[in-house]
């Protein structure tokens, strides 16, 4: 059996100290940038140099546990490279992708225990003989949070089909996650607010969706790292979906993605129909606003 070895440290590896496998993406052409770095499937616990720490986290190591992962030697055999040599870089792309749009569901689904926790308090606790609710300032949080949650849900939703029809994501998975992990942030600092002090204790799940909702501008690339994706496409300077493996952009232009949409979700392919009902409502109702002014015109 060839054998190579990998030495490195990275803060942030989840669950880096309990798995028993991992891929590890290596430099092996230091020369080549990114088409330098290979991908491998590697096993912690049966070979030497894996030493992963566990790092506490404020309010996240209950739920989610990150390792600091330091590589001293680590034995690495050759021939488990996950895909050709070069090939890395292309497949973690991929990888983001999918993970992208899960960071997403995972934030919106925080926003809307967030919502619903607040509009819950927002009904039940009575200051000078009414339910805070009452109060104009809390029903415009409760707006915010309500509209945010129907916008991140419609992104969320079109990123899943586009994906579940292998269609171009890279771009809607970055706006998914982009748009769903403000939301998020803001529904819990809203849902923390109306709370009062009632929001900062330990006891009351707000104060965990907060801490928690921090958590989903970092995993699977920074809010900035998406909004860099998202911008140079806008701009032409880097097309989103350069990596996508069946068809790129370049022959799917994007303006044309709702139509191949509209198509699969016609054939009603796998789970994405029941993921498609909300995004079609929401593009139905767009379609309908853009013919309406097309006929005032
Ligand atoms: C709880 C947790 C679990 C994690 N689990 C994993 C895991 O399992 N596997 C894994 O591989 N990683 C994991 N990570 C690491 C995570 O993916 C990284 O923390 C994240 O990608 C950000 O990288 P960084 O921390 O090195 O920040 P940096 O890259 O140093 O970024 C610091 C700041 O600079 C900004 N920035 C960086 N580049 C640019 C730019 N070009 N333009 C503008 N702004 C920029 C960023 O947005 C950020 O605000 C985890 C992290 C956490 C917190």
């Amino acid at each position: 059996m060839a054998t190579s070895t990998a030495s490195a440290g990275k803060l942030g590896a989840s669950m880096a100290s309990e798995t028993d496998v991992g891929v590890l993406l290596a430099k092996t052409d230091r020369n080549a940038g990114v088409k330098g770095v290979t991908a491998f499937i590697v096993h912690p616990k049966k070979y030497p140099g894996w030493n992963a720490q566990p790092v506490p986290m404020l309010g996240l190591s209950k739920s989610m546990r990150t390792n600091v992962l330091f590589l001293d030697d680590f034995v690495v055999p050759v021939e488990d490279h996950l895909g050709e040599e070069g090939e890395g870089f292309k497949i973690v792309i991929r990888a983001l992708q999918p993970g992208r749009v899960t960071i997403a569901g995972n934030a919106l689904g925080v926003a809307r225990a967030c919502f619903e926790e607040a509009v819950r308090y927002a009904n039940e606790r009575e200051l000078c003989g009414q339910a805070i609710g009452r109060f104009q300032m809390i029903q415009s949080d409760i707006a915010e949070m309500a509209t945010a949650i129907e916008n991140s849900r419609a992104l969320v939703y079109k990123a899943a089909i586009c994906m579940d029809n292998g269609l171009p994501s890279n771009r809607i998975a970055a706006m998914a996650k982009y748009h769903a992990s403000q939301t998020a942030k803001m529904c819990a600092d809203k849902a923390v607010h109306i709370f009062g002090g009632y929001g900062l204790a330990e006891e009351y799940p707000v104060s965990y969706y907060r801490a928690y909702s921090d958590m989903f501008f970092t995993g699977e690339g920074s809010a900035n790292v998406q909004k860099i994706v998202i911008a140079e496409d806008a701009l032409d300077y880097k097309i989103a979906e350069c990596h996508h493996g069946r068809r790129g952009l370049r022959e799917i232009r994007k303006d044309d993605v709702g139509a191949e949409l509209a198509k699969a979700w016609r054939r009603g392919a796998g789970t994405a129909r029941a993921l498609a009902a909300q995004s079609a409502c929401a593009s139905a109702s767009m379609n309908s606003r853009v013919r309406i002014i097309r006929t005032a015109s």
